[in-house]
């Protein structure tokens, strides 16, 4: 009887832990273009151990969308390694970062840069076969877009999607200008900015997924492999957690049946999120192109750094 009655209060707790974590949005952290290039003063092995410490730090396992260009050289061999031997995902980001919408670039020009990069990343036994595009765009025509998901799928590629888009990258080069010019600069504004943006972010992309859903997706966070995350990587997992975000590895992430939708729209990409709902028609009036960019970050960033000084 009393083995009952615990079975039925160990069952009860376990629906209980199954709703609850369902009820809190997950993050995992994807990280694009690692580069071997020293910025702003700041060697390629500080910025590299900094990111990748936090992720050990935290247990996290990310993904690594590698882009060929920055890494082909000895120095980016040590740096695939590194991350290889932490068993993060090591994913292809294409060599040359080609803005696939350009008239210039042609479905097989980005077939055969893709399989450039495929050869670079391949030897590493955490190789994954997720492919993100460069600028998330994939296709401004129905024969490149439905042409190079053809190609993904004979190769048993997955499209890396990011849920989350976020302009990291911008308030990183604010970052850098500033360290140029004064090495010694105060970093609290930029840390704080960085920190509220990917916030915004996560929250209107979250918001816009439970609505075209209706449940809490795994998502999928863009950042970039540069001196800012280095610096403050820490402090944004921190804040996600405070504010009741579990975190997750990517490979989880991407077992979510929501990386297998392929939206219909032209041109195609942006946040996987940000097509759905450009898809459904629904969302004309809320929904700017690109979804994500740095100039949407200028001004609001210059009035940031402003009332921060006074
Ligand atoms: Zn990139």
């Amino acid at each position: 009887m009393k083995l009952k009655y615990y079975s039925i209060l160990l069952a009860l707790t376990l629906l209980m832990t199954n709703l609850f974590s369902q009820d809190k949005p997950s993050l995992s952290i994807t990280i694009d273009d690692p580069t071997t290039e020293s910025t702003a003063g700041y060697d390629w092995k500080y910025k590299d151990s900094a990111i990748l410490n936090t992720l050990d730090k935290y247990g996290i396992i990310a993904a690594l969308f590698v882009c060929g260009k920055r890494i082909n050289r000895e120095e980016g061999n040590k740096l695939l390694e590194n991350w290889n031997n932490k068993n993060h995902l090591i994913c292809n980001h294409s060599y040359s970062h080609s803005y696939f919408h350009s008239s210039k670039i042609s479905l097989t020009d980005f077939e055969e840069d893709f399989l450039v990069c495929d050869s670079i990343i391949r030897k590493f036994s955490n190789y994954t076969k997720l492919f993100r595009f460069p600028y998330l765009k994939e296709g401004n025509t129905i024969e490149k877009r439905d042409g190079f998901r053809n190609f993904l799928s004979v190769l048993k590629y997955k499209t890396g999607c990011v849920t989350i888009d976020a302009s990291d990258w911008y308030i990183d080069g604010r970052m850098r200008d500033t360290l140029k010019s004064n090495p010694g600069a105060d970093l609290a504004a930029y840390k704080e900015y960085y920190l509220n943006h990917i916030y915004d972010r996560a929250v209107y992309y979250n918001n816009l997924s439970r609505k075209l859903t209706g449940r809490n997706i795994k998502h999928t966070l863009l950042l970039h492999h540069n001196l800012l995350n280095a610096m403050f990587l820490g402090d944004l997992i921190e804040m996600f957690m405070q504010k009741g975000w579990e975190k997750i590895n990517a490979s989880d992430a991407f077992t979510d049946e929501i990386y297998n939708t392929a939206p219909d729209i032209l041109p195609a990409g942006e946040s996987l999120i940000w097509a759905i709902a450009k898809q459904s028609g629904k969302y004309e009036n809320s929904l700017r192109y690109p979804g994500e960019d740095g100039e949407y970050e200028v001004a609001p960033f210059n009035e940031f750094i402003k009332s921060y000084k006074k």
